[in-house]
């Protein structure tokens, strides 16, 4: 691996991944990603150059001390690193580069994968890819929630919900049965005149047909609003774990509001959709 390639990884592991998935675990970052299956910390080889160094940190990639005794000198290795003419190849990535973007990935993989079986997808082209990724994953049973982690014997401090502390945090808490979730949902109903909840399971909330009165754009709309509430509520939630912010729900509902009209109206080829009726009778804009 090049010098930019084994700081970035250096920068990588104490960084970058420690904020999203160490937070919440007590084991070493390194062991945690070997005990999830990613073979990471065999996942780097030498490949010698001129032979004249092949001690990255005194090596033990992590796990148990040197890397120059947990990393007191960040700023000496650069120096001594940049003197280095053997290389690096980490296996697990194309071309022997390393790749924080693949790391997440391998995790991500490791940690969602469930026995679930398999559902047809579900598109809707007026939300981002992120969020029909994110809708896909959740009505597959593969959003990190709490008790997933934990099923998958990842060691957490708690399951309970970070929001509320009242419940275990199972999907359809997080994303429908937490009070703030309720709240934010009931008002997006509200907003567009549908009436009562029609269901406890974020599933059926998100494959369902809770919009059954709506002409077939209309459907296709709110659908797309209800996808968009359940992406944003999720992200609320890691901002809650991992920053200790934590929306209102009146600004949640003003950010759903913004989030899914810029969402929406831009992708909406047969609908000139106005953020005046968006906001105040939303169904004049599937009229
Ligand atoms: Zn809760």
């Amino acid at each position: 691996m090049s010098f930019g390639g084994r700081l970035t990884l250096v920068k990588s592991v104490l960084n970058s991944l420690p904020l999203y998935y160490f937070s919440l675990f007590r084991a070493p970052p390194c062991d945690f990603i070997d005990d999830i299956g990613v073979p990471f910390r065999s996942s780097f080889v030498k490949k010698i150059g001129d032979g004249a160094s092949t001690s990255f940190w005194n090596e033990v990639w992590l796990g148990s001390s040197p890397l120059k005794n947990r990393f007191k000198r960040l700023a000496h290795l650069e120096d001594d690193l940049a003197a280095m003419a053997d290389s690096w190849a980490w296996i697990l990535g194309a071309n022997g580069l390393f790749k924080t973007k693949k790391l997440t990935e391998l995790i991500d993989e490791k940690i969602i994968q469930t026995n679930v079986g398999a559902s047809e997808t579900l598109k809707n082209n007026l939300v981002p890819k992120k969020v029909e990724i994110f809708v896909w994953r959740a009505r597959k049973g593969r959003l990190p929630v709490l008790t997933e982690l934990d099923k998958r014997g990842i060691d957490l401090n708690s399951v309970r919900c970070p929001i509320c502390d009242n419940d275990i945090e199972h999907l359809d808490h997080a994303l429908l049965s937490c009070k703030l979730s309720k709240d934010i949902m009931e008002r997006i109903f509200d907003w567009w005149r549908m009436g009562n909840l029609p269901s406890n399971y974020v599933r059926e909330l998100l494959e369902g047909n809770s919009g059954h009165n709506l002409s077939d754009m209309g459907k296709i709309i709110w659908q797309a609003v209800i996808w968009s509430t359940v992406y944003l509520m999720w992200k609320n939630r890691n901002d809650k774990v991992f920053k200790n912010k934590c929306w209102s729900v009146p600004v949640a509902v003003n950010e759903i509001q913004v989030k899914s009209f810029e969402w929406i109206a831009r992708r909406c080829k047969s609908k000139k959709i106005e953020w005046h009726n968006w906001l105040h009778n939303p169904l004049l804009c599937i009229e």
